[in-house]
């Protein structure tokens, strides 16, 4: 985790231009604010005289004292919703702080009249890099855990608190870091930020989709880029072509004002129609719905001419939290933010975390391969209250407006059976009248290959593309480094999707991936017969335009399917 400490700004820049990877399109041109790790962080402590040692001591005693109560709050809830054992790493993160304290390495750091922060950055730091200089992944682990807790007890020295990560950063600023997290893209939307600049970002991860779905300019690298940049640097951060200008000067501010301008001006044309239905040119309707992954978005989607939302990732509700909701705490959140809906269907997604969306409350352990590993579905099966508890949720919230739910990353027929069955029984526990509508994802080959097997258990799918994609093609979407082998628009991607809508005989389907809002494919997913496409708000205004423009009658149609 990266925080925020704005470094020095001073000395002479000339005009550069970076070339990165486009991310995330748009543009956005303000004065840099580099984010670096607190553990690492550039900035010198304050130097302190003899006398003010003992309030700094007392200073570090209280960070100490907060950060224990936030692991204790965590333990509790973690056990609520998941286990023992794993609310015991919470434990053992406490006596680790305990050992840190009582060690004596804070009194001597002190004594040499540095401030809190710096003793505490220089005594963590040092029992980081013990436990990575001891070979072997347990070290590891051991080596990012003490680095967490450093800079939590660093955080609560400087009076933050978790959730408020990018507090400090001003409206306005173009945000340059090393990595970014799905919840750190949320933050900082709220941020009203310029850009960002990261020096290594795939595509395809969570990260990338959200910056995409809240409209933040995103441009990955060049590598080295945090070290080329210092806070205080005028940026022009062009996403489209995935370049960075540092030190512009007059003509290419000029310049890159008019693009920006011609941008949104295609924008706001394209609204025009967007609240009016979409029919093909020989009448068939498709329904154009919303992803959501940040809670804001209802208004984006509603101002887009959503039909509905056919994706709500509710990781944000977790992500941005400490400590996990409880079900009250869900059922309300969910209730105010699809309340502007009114009444338009909303398609809601169990927890999909796992993978590159790791979540702050629960230390998992390390697996080589998150991305094959527990991810979705599978980690719902392992912790059944942590399912139950979504499930309540959300079939209360069905007794008031039009839900659906989804489930993520379906593989096998026992995935859809097990889940299935923890939906009938908390059902029935519920007495719910009305049953609503319960789906499947269908993101892996397996799934899509066995779709027959899975369609018997539900009343409606959703095809993933993204992690179709990355695991047809076999390249990790939050891995830039195999970018080039991530194509969701490669035949086999669509020859999966072909199979899915023939073997799936007749079931709704939707296509909720990337791949969905991708003007150029979208004439050839109406022809494999799909009916119901969910995308990133923004998308939604071009992508009926298209759909008007196409004609399907006369031309052969691969499948049925309709949402
Ligand atoms: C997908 O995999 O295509 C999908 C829609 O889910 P997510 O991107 O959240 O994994
Ligand atoms: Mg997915």
């Amino acid at each position: 985790m990266t925080d925020l400490t704005p470094s020095d700004a001073e000395g002479e820049r000339v005009p550069a231009m970076l070339s990165g990877a486009a991310v995330s399109p748009g543009s956005g041109m303000g004065k840099a604010w580099l984010v670096v790790d607190l553990l690492k962080a550039g900035t010198r402590g304050r130097r302190i005289t003899q006398h003010e040692i003992a309030a700094e001591r007392t200073r570090i005693e209280t960070a100490f004292g907060e950060a224990r109560c936030e692991l204790k709050d965590a333990a509790v809830r973690v056990e609520e919703q998941f286990d023992a054992a794993l609310a015991g790493i919470f434990h053992a993160h406490t006596m680790m702080l305990d050992r840190i304290l009582s060690s004596g390495e804070l009194e001597r750091e002190l004594d040499s009249l540095v401030d809190a922060e710096e003793a505490v950055r220089n005594v963590f730091r040092g029992w980081y890099e013990k436990f990575l200089s001891l070979k072997g992944p347990a070290f590891r682990q051991r080596a990012d855990d003490v680095a967490d807790l450093g800079r939590r007890v660093i955080r609560r020295l400087q009076g933050r608190d978790d959730g408020a990560i990018f507090a400090h950063v001003p409206p306005g600023r173009v945000l340059v870091l090393e990595h970014l997290l799905p919840s750190d893209v949320v933050a900082l939307s709220r941020r009203g930020i310029a850009a960002v600049v990261v020096e290594a970002l795939a595509p395809g991860s969570h990260a990338a989709l959200l910056a995409r779905e809240k409209r933040i300019p995103v441009v990955a690298g060049p590598p080295g880029v945090v070290r080329r940049l210092r806070t205080g640097d005028e940026l022009l951060v062009d996403g489209h072509r995935g370049t960075v200008v540092v030190s512009p000067d007059a003509e290419a501010r000029l310049a890159f004002r008019a693009r920006l301008e011609t941008y949104e001006r295609a924008v706001v044309r394209c609204r025009g129609d967007c609240h009016k239905p979409a029919l093909t040119l020989d009448g068939e309707h498709v329904s154009v719905e919303a992803n959501l992954g940040a809670l804001d978005d209802v208004a984006l989607a509603i101002d887009n001419g959503a039909d509905g939302i056919g994706l709500f990732r509710i990781e944000q509700l977790y992500l941005a939290r400490t400590i996990p909701p409880t079900e009250e705490e869900l059922l309300e959140e969910l209730r105010t933010v699809t309340a502007p809906l009114r009444g338009a269907p909303v398609t809601i997604r169990l927890l999909d975390i796992g993978g590159d969306k790791p979540v702050p409350f629960l230390p998992l352990p390390t697996e080589t391969n998150p991305s094959l590993g527990r991810r979705g579905v599978r980690l719902l099966l392992e912790y059944p209250q942590l399912a139950r508890t979504q499930l309540s949720a959300l079939l209360r919230l069905s007794a008031e407006q039009d839900v659906r739910i989804l489930v993520p990353m379906i593989t096998l027929e026992e995935d859809i059976c097990a889940i299935r069955a923890l939906f009938d029984s908390t059902l029935g526990a519920l007495a719910i009248e009305q049953r609503p509508l319960f789906g499947a994802m269908i993101e892996t080959p397996a799934a899509a290959l066995g779709v027959a097997t899975i369609a018997r258990h539900v009343d409606f799918l959703s095809v993933g593309t993204n992690d179709l994609t990355q695991y047809t093609l076999a390249a990790g979407r939050d891995d830039p480094a195999v970018s080039q082998y991530y194509v969701d628009t490669h035949a086999s991607v669509l020859r999966l999707l072909a199979i899915t809508i023939t073997e799936a005989d007749g079931m709704p389907i939707t296509v909720c991936g990337e791949l969905a809002g991708r003007e150029e494919l979208i004439p050839e997913l109406l022809r494999l017969g799909v009916r119901s496409l969910s995308m990133a708000p923004e998308l939604i205004p071009a992508a009926k335009e298209v759909i008007r423009g196409v004609r399907l009658r006369g031309e052969s149609i691969g499948g049925g399917a309709r949402a």
